[in-house]
């Protein structure tokens, strides 16, 4: 199974620890001056982490669709 995972351009990270701070999952980390996601198996995919930071270094490539509960 494949995991998708926001990913790091390490080359705009400047390791400001905002997403770090800002994931509610808790699962980054600045390692070695660098984002990392540090337990990819449990982002819940709220795209936080894209949205706040702001050097545009951390991107979401996953598509959220929201499906109404009609109930059953
Ligand atoms: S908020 Fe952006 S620049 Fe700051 S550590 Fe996270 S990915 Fe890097
Ligand atoms: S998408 Fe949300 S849960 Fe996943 S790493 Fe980013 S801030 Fe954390």
């Amino acid at each position: 199974m494949t995991i998708v995972i926001p990913e790091v351009d390490l080359g705009k990270c400047n390791g400001c620890g905002d997403c770090v701070e800002l994931c509610p999952a808790g699962i980054v980390a600045v390692v070695n001056g660098k984002a990392t996601i540090v337990r990819p198996e449990d982002c819940d995919y709220c795209t936080d982490c894209e949205t706040f930071c702001s050097s545009g270094a951390i991107k979401c490539p996953f598509e959220i669709i929201l499906v109404k509960d009609e109930g059953s």
